[in-house]
């Protein structure tokens, strides 16, 4: 036996479902009540203020995962990432970054704990033929389209064996310019390394493909706001996946949504445009028999540890977050909504 056999975290004690959500919502209770939190928007700008929230929540609720096992018997997790970047003293790191340093502790944390990397497709080839997904299986995903992750993902996903799906944005790719959605490269991109916000080259994807590793995915052609334009949406999808099937022989092409914006409208839409699911930003497991234009990610954030990441895909963050959504509903003095 080794020793991540022995692992608290390899227990799966999956029958967990009625242990009182009270318990964690308290937890949440604990940190996020307390005006002192609330003292902190004087001083921290309020996306600051969220993240440093977000991040104490993930402390706070990973020794339920220790403690109880994961409650993911049946479900799996999927990891959303954005760029893995080489930190530069001088320049902060972009929102929506992990430094490469710390992507590889979590990919080695959550191999040696027990998670299995799945490629997206095999999911979904599990989900069409309604058979069971194994506890434990998680997804890989990065959205955009950085070039980053060819120089700084890619040879450790490579080196670890950990497949993943990389959603490009076709109408960026080989430009020399950033997203039109990226605030951040907009404001620093001038004083960055280019790779932080320039988009993938074909060349690049194809090599990525080409291992059998990587997954090219849409995440739209141009990363619109296609929120109550479904019709939109659907034109966009086709123009994207013409590309990926010019350039990378890609019959159909998985899809996450731009901005996580999902609605049924858009969701049919992406449907329609011959995309095999739509991946959403809800933090929540997702049930293999579940419709795949609906589906969830969790969003890795910089402070993010292969701990905290195992919390998430054990269950217990949502469960601890939606518990505390619930406490707050009942709450007459809660006078904020849902962040
Ligand atoms: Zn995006």
């Amino acid at each position: 036996m080794t020793q991540s056999d022995c692992h608290p975290w390899q227990r799966q004690n999956s029958h967990q479902t009625g242990f009182p959500v009270l318990i964690p919502g308290a937890l949440y209770q604990l940190y996020d009540s307390a005006g002192y939190w609330d003292g902190l928007q004087f001083y921290l700008p309020n996306h600051r203020l969220v993240h440093f929230r977000r991040r104490l929540a993930s402390i706070m609720v990973t020794p339920l995962t220790w403690l109880l096992g994961s409650r993911a018997d049946q479900l799996f997790g999927i990891l959303m990432y954005h760029r893995v970047v080489q930190p530069i003293p001088s320049i902060a790191l972009p929102r929506e970054s992990v430094t490469t340093r710390r992507f590889r502790q979590q990919m080695q944390g959550l191999l040696s704990w027990g998670y299995r990397p799945w490629p997206l497709r095999k999911i979904l080839d599990y989900h069409n033929a309604g058979r069971s997904i194994p506890p434990k299986t998680f997804l890989v995903t990065f959205d955009d389209g950085y070039e980053c992750i060819y120089h700084e993902a890619w040879p450790i996903l490579r080196e670890l064996a950990v497949p993943a799906t990389v959603f490009v944005t076709t109408a960026y790719l080989d430009t020399d310019h950033p997203l039109s959605s990226d605030r951040w490269a907009k404001e620093n991109a001038e004083r960055s390394p280019a790779i932080w916000w320039r988009s993938l080259s074909t060349e690049q994807c194809a090599k990525m493909q080409a291992s059998g590793l990587i997954e090219l995915g849409s995440h739209s052609h141009t990363h619109a706001d296609f929120r109550t334009r479904p019709e939109a949406l659907r034109a966009d999808l086709q123009t994207s996946l013409g590309v990926l099937r010019d350039r990378f022989r890609l019959r159909d092409a998985t899809f996450a949504f731009p901005f996580g914006h999902c609605e049924a409208a858009l969701a049919k839409a992406a449907q329609q445009a011959g995309m095999l699911c739509a991946l959403t930003v809800e933090s929540e497991l997702v049930d293999p028999r579940s419709n795949p234009f609906t589906w969830g990610r969790f969003a890795v954030e910089s402070y993010d540890t292969a701990a905290t990441l195992a919390t998430k895909l054990g269950g217990w963050y949502s469960l601890a977050q939606n518990a505390w959504y619930r406490l707050r509903r009942l709450n007459p003095k809660s006078g904020r909504g849902h962040p």
